[in-house]
């Protein structure tokens, strides 16, 4: 896949300095894409039609819920179920002509039909798979300016690298974007980072049980009130505690 770069949103993500720039603007990026959605897309024909054929997982129709836009959210319901209720309508009449024997064209019985239909009928998301498109374009942007932007290079080795999940996954895109020795200095550079901060997190966690102790009242909390979200943060993924990008007032 061609990707264009896009260095503002990476650059823009690098100079918030929360744990994980990538989770921050994953999450500014799902915030962005239910407003869409929401907005746009229930106005626009083509986005309209995508959002019928493909659906909406559940935790991004809790976001769309939580938004109180009923109204957008209704009329998006209103086309979708319709194309549901015609695939429901085909496989009624699949089985009720089928009976259990496997069809002329396939190996398959009608049960196993049946149930792979009604998996695919509940298996995609448009934000889900806009949000993947974008974070792809800027995992590539991020080591392509890894690779040629001092500027870039220092801001990241003066911060505190990425979560676990997004080490993984600029490991995964460095095969196309960066030489073997570069993928090994980046791995290593990566590593260090989240091994380093791993252990500011262990450390802070320890404080933030021994507070729980009555003896150690008067301890003071230091860094350690927010050592478990930081924690499962960085080993699983930006979902717990404070926005990981900051939230413009309107
Ligand atoms: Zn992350
Ligand atoms: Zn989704």
């Amino acid at each position: 896949m061609q990707y264009h770069l896009d260095t503002i949103p990476v650059w823009e993500a690098m100079e918030w300095q929360r744990e994980c720039p990538l989770c921050g603007l994953a999450r500014k990026t799902e915030a962005e894409e239910i407003e869409r959605v929401l907005g746009a897309s229930v106005m626009e024909p083509g986005e309209r039609i995508k959002v019928n054929a493909r659906g909406i997982c559940r935790e991004h129709h809790q976001m769309m819920f939580a938004k109180q836009n009923r109204l957008s959210h209704a009329l998006l319901m209103e086309s979708h179920h319709k194309e549901q209720l015609d695939t429901l309508h085909k496989l009624q009449s699949l089985s009720a002509s089928g009976a259990g024997r496997p069809s002329l064209f396939s190996k398959r019985t009608l049960a196993e039909e049946i149930s792979s239909t009604l998996a695919g009928m509940h298996a995609h998301c448009v934000v889900c798979e806009k949000i993947d498109t974008h974070m792809s374009r800027y995992h590539y942007t991020f080591l392509h300016l890894w690779r040629t932007d001092k500027a870039f290079r220092k801001a990241w080795q003066e911060g505190k690298g990425v979560c676990l999940p997004h080490v993984q996954s600029l490991m995964e895109q460095s095969k196309k974007v960066l030489s073997r020795k570069e993928q090994s200095a980046f791995a290593s550079e990566a590593l260090a980072h989240l091994i380093h901060a791993l252990e500011i997190d262990a450390a802070d966690l320890a404080h933030f049980t021994r507070k729980f102790d009555y003896r150690n009242q008067s301890m003071p909390w230091g860094e350690s009130k927010t050592a478990l979200e930081r924690m499962v943060n960085r080993l699983r993924g930006w979902c717990l505690g404070d926005e990981p990008y900051p939230i413009k007032e309107r």
